[in-house]
């Protein structure tokens, strides 16, 4: 019945859709599909001590591996799971996969305790009514060093309920995970809301350091958030470094971590491993 009623919502709107509307609804059905099939994989990005050049922890990254197209990055299809409450499924696979993982590398003796495992939320993840309640179970389920796991959230959670986003973070910093905004310097959000959410990490966002050692004004740019995020007494982790040059400008305005294909690209839970191997 359900179907029926579908299909005949698909073809009243055939007429007048646009390319977009009708692009996004056949992503849907078709990431309903990947999350019954179990076609998302995840991907880890290594994070590095600028200091002593070694890893530091990790970035967890999703990608749709489509049966037909092959692995499918994020920004194709975040967006959509967004727009239609599937991002609380898929996102709930993502922390569970994840802390499966972390819990595997802490049992071969080669995840030390200091390491971080970041992984991406999405504001709307926050709303769900039993978000924390899920992230305990796991937590708990899995038996992963909670002082290991970091959330990136991103600026643009104030423009939900701040004060429930507030509450939500101290009962997940409670357990001891740590919180990082994601992309920081490019979201909505003023330094007043930003100041009230109880974070531990900034993460510079790229576009300020793909550009920082050509324009005056993108070193000056990152030069400010590391200072500021020292007087806060707050983490920092460049991301997106490229080059040594970007590397040594980093150093010498004492970013203390950094993430970036220089390093490594994002790579399968075997490739990491290989790096926590080495490390
Ligand atoms: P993000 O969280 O800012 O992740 C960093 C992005 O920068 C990743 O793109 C990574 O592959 C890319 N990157 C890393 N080093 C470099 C570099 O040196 N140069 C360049 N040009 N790019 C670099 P990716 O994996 O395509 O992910 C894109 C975005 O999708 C992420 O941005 C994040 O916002 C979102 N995302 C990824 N995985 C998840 C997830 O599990 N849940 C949610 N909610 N969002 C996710
Ligand atoms: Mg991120
Ligand atoms: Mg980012
Ligand atoms: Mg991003």
């Amino acid at each position: 019945h359900a179907k029926a009623q579908g299909r005949n919502g698909i073809a009243f709107y055939k007429q007048g859709m646009s390319d977009a509307v009708s692009r996004q609804l056949k992503l849907e059905v078709a990431l309903r599909k990947a999350i019954e099939e179990r076609q998302f994989r995840l991907y880890y990005q290594a994070q590095v001590n600028i200091d002593n050049g070694r890893v530091s922890g990790a970035e967890v990254l999703i990608r749709w591996n489509h049966p037909e197209l092959g692995i499918i990055a994020p920004d194709e299809f975040i967006s959509v799971l967004e727009s239609s409450a599937l991002i609380s499924i898929v996102g709930q696979w993502v922390f569970e996969t994840a802390c499966y993982q972390l819990a595997q590398w802490v049992a071969e003796g080669i995840w030390k305790d200091d390491y971080h495992l970041c992984i991406n939320i999405s504001p709307r993840q926050f709303r769900d009514a039993d978000f924390t309640a899920g992230i305990e179970r796991v937590v708990k389920k899995t038996g992963v060093p909670a002082h290991c796991l970091e959330m990136e959230i991103t600026e643009n959670i104030v423009i939900y309920d701040l004060d429930k986003a507030i509450e939500i973070m101290r009962d997940l910093h409670d357990l001891g995970i740590r919180f990082s905004i994601d992309d920081f310097g490019t979201g909505y959000s003023s330094l007043r809301y930003i100041k009230r959410l109880p974070v531990n990490v900034l993460k510079i966002d790229r576009t300020f350091i793909q550009d920082m050692c050509t324009e005056k004004d993108d070193a000056s740019i990152v030069d400010t958030i590391i200072a500021m995020a020292r007087h806060m007494g707050l983490d920092v982790v460049a991301e997106g470094v490229e080059t040594k040059d970007q590397l040594e400008l980093l150093k010498s305005l004492g970013c203390p971590n950094y993430q970036g294909y220089y390093f490594s690209p994002p790579g399968t839970a075997d490739e990491f491993k290989q790096l926590l191997l080495a490390a």
